[in-house]
C-alpha cells in the first residue's frame, strides 16, 4: 500500500510529505503508512472532480455511468479475497465479518448501477399553455467523510451512490482505517472511471476533514460519525451554504415482549451487539424485555455471550479486537462506571489465547437491571456492551425506547400483529424490524435517524435522492 493521495486517477504524494502510522488493532503495531493530507491536497483533489465533473462526467449518460459502476461491482468480487484481508487487517473484524462487507460493497455497485437510468423526474400540471419538468440533477462535487467501523460498506452506500446520481467524489476516509479505499480508487479507475471523478485524500479528520467541510467547491457532504464532529462539520458546511447528510450513531432498543420466539430473538439480539464488537451506529445496544420473561431472557442471554470469543481478527472468532486504544479506553472507562454504580455484570465472554497482549480485545459484555437514565443507557459506547432492563406494559415500552437523545433503530419481537404496528409507528426513529435485527445491513432499504441520530437518509433509492437537486423548468408554449 502507498502513503500516497488517489487525485485524478494518480497516485500523489502528500503536500507536506507526511504520514501516519496504520496500527494492526488485533496487535497493536503498526504494519503500513497512510499520507498525512492538508488543505493544500483536499484543494487539488476538489480542482480535479470540479474539472471532471464539467469536462468529462456531466457528459457521460446514465447508461455508461452505470455500466462502470457494474464492472466495478464485478471488479470488487474479483478482488473479494484481497480485499476481504486489507478490510480485516486494517480495521480488526474477524475475516468473516469482513468479507460480509466487501460483499456489502459489491451489492450496492449492483444496485447503484442499475438505477443510474432510473432517477425520473416528475411532469407538474401548472397553468394552461404551460409545462412544467422538475428534474433530477446531481449536485457537481460531493464530500465523503467515513468512518472507521464500515469503510468499505460506506463506500457502497456513499460513493457509488453519489456516483451513480452523476456527481464526481472527493473522499476523506478514517485515519483509522482507509486502506480498502486505496484499492477501491484503484479498481474504479480500472473499471472506466474517468480522471478525476473519484478522489482519495487520507488524514486526519482536524486536517483533512476539516478542510473538506469548508471547502467552497464542494456541493453536498455525506457524513457518518460522532454527534460532536457531526455539528464540526455541519457548522463548516453552513458557512458555504452546503447541505450535509448526518448519521451519528444510536442508542438503539431491542424490545421483547412475554409473546416473543425466543429461540429465533436471542441468536439476533447477541449479534446485533457481538457484530463488528459493538461498533455499529444501528447496533442493537439497549434490551427491553417484558417482566414476566426477563429472568428467563437474561439468564439464556448470559450463557450466549459466554460462549462468546474475542480473539484477533485473522483466528476468525465472533468478536474482533476494537479499531484503537482510545476506543478501547472509551468502553473501559463505561465498565468501570457501572462496577463503581454496581451495576450487575450478568456475563461476560472469553479472551481467545492467542489474543496479543497489545491489541485492543473487549469480550462482549451483558449488564442486568441498568437504571434507565443511567449514563450506561443513554449514551454510545460504541463497543460489546448490552444493558438490559424489565418493562411492566406496552406503554412503559415506547417510553423507554424513545427516552435517549438518539433515534435510530429499533427491533420489535412480538407476535401480535396489532402490537407490532403500534411499536413500529410509536418509535420515533428512522428504521423499526419486526422480528427481525439489521443491524449494517440492507442496502435497500432508507436508513438514518432523528434527533442526535442526525439527519437526511442513505441506502436504497431514498440515498440516491439525496446526491441530486431538484431543478424546475416552465415551458409556456401557449
Ligand atoms: P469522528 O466522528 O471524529 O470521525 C469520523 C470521521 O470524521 C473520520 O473520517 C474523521 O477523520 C473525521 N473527522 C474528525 N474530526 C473532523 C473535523 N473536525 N472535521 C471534519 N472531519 C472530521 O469519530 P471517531 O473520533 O473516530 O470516534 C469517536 C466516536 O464516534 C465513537 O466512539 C463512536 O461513538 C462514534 N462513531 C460513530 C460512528 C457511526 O457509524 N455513527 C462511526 C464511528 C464513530
Amino acid at each position: 500500500m502507498r502513503a500516497q493521495h488517489f487525485i485524478g486517477n494518480q497516485w500523489v504524494a502528500p503536500a507536506n510529505d507526511e504520514t501516519i502510522a496504520v496500527v494492526n488493532p488485533s496487535t497493536g503495531l503498526e504494519f503500513a503508512r497512510i499520507a498525512r493530507g492538508n488543505a493544500a491536497d483536499i484543494d487539488a483533489a476538489v480542482n480535479a472532480a470540479r474539472k471532471a465533473f464539467d469536462t468529462v462526467w456531466r457528459r457521460i449518460g446514465p447508461v455508461e455511468r452505470g455500466r462502470i459502476l457494474s464492472r466495478l461491482g464485478q471488479l470488487i468480487l474479483e478482488n473479494h479475497e484481497s480485499l476481504t484481508r486489507i478490510e480485516s487487517q486494517d480495521t480488526g473484524k474477524p475475516l468473516k465479518q469482513a468479507a460480509a462487507d466487501i460483499t456489502v460493497c459489491a451489492r450496492y455497485m449492483e444496485f447503484y448501477a442499475g438505477a443510474c437510468d432510473k432517477l425520473h423526474g416528475q411532469t407538474i400540471p401548472f397553468l394552461q399553455g404551460h409545462t412544467v419538468l422538475a428534474v433530477r440533477e446531481p449536485h457537481g462535487v460531493t464530500g465523503h467523510i467515513i468512518p472507521w467501523n464500515y469503510p468499505a460498506a460506506m463506500f457502497g452506500r456513499s460513493v457509488a451512490a453519489s456516483l451513480a446520481a452523476g456527481n464526481a467524489c472527493v473522499v476523506k476516509p478514517a485515519e483509522d482505517a482507509c486502506l480498502s479505499y486505496l484499492k477501491l480508487a484503484e479498481l474504479a479507475a480500472e473499471a472506466g472511471l474517468p480522471a478525476g471523478v473519484l478522489n482519495i485524500v487520507t488524514g486526519y479528520g482536524r486536517e483533512a476533514g476539516a478542510a473538506l467541510a469548508e471547502h467552497p467547491g464542494i456541493a453536498h457532504i455525506s457524513f457518518t460519525g460522532s454527534p460532536a464532529t457531526g455539528t464540526a462539520v455541519a457548522q463548516a458546511a453552513a458557512r458555504h451554504h452546503c447541505p450535509v447528510t448526518l448519521e451519528l450513531g444510536g442508542k438503539s432498543p431491542q424490545i421483547v415482549f412475554d409473546d416473543v420466539d425466543l429461540d429465533a430473538a436471542l441468536p439476533v439480539i447477541r449479534n446485533a451487539i457481538v457484530q463488528n464488537s459493538g461498533q455499529t451506529c444501528s447496533a442493537g445496544s439497549r434490551l427491553l424485555v417484558h417482566s414476566s420473561r426477563y429472568e428467563e431472557v437474561i439468564e439464556r442471554l448470559a450463557r450466549s455471550f459466554e460462549a462468546v470469543t474475542a480473539g484477533p481478527a485473522d483466528g476468525d472468532y465472533d468478536c474482533g479486537p476494537l479499531i484503537n486504544a482510545t476506543q478501547l479506553d472509551r468502553v473501559k472507562t463505561f465498565l468501570a462506571r457501572a462496577d463503581a454504580d454496581n451495576i450487575g455484570f450478568a456475563a461476560m465472554g472469553k479472551l481467545a489465547p492467542d489474543a496479543a497482549q497489545g491489541g485492543y480485545f473487549q469480550p462482549p459484555v451483558l449488564l442486568r437491571d441498568v437504571p434507565h437514565k443511567h449514563t450506561l443507557a443513554q449514551d454510545e459506547v460504541f463497543g460489546p456492551v448490552l444493558v438490559a432492563m424489565p418493562f411492566a406494559d406496552e406503554a412503559e415500552a415506547v417510553h423507554l425506547a424513545n427516552d435517549t437523545a438518539f433515534g435510530l433503530v429499533a427491533g420489535i419481537w412480538t407476535r401480535d400483529g396489532g402490537r407490532q404496528m403500534r411499536l413500529a409507528h410509536a418509535f420515533h426513529g428512522g428504521q423499526v424490524f419486526v422480528n427481525c435485527y439489521g443491524a449494517g445491513g440492507g442496502i435497500e432499504l432508507p436508513f438514518g435517524g432523528v434527533k442526535q441520530s442526525g439527519y437526511g437518509r442513505e441506502k436504497g433509492l431514498e440515498g440516491l435522492l439525496s446526491f441530486t437537486t431538484l431543478k424546475t423548468i416552465t415551458l409556456n408554449h401557449g
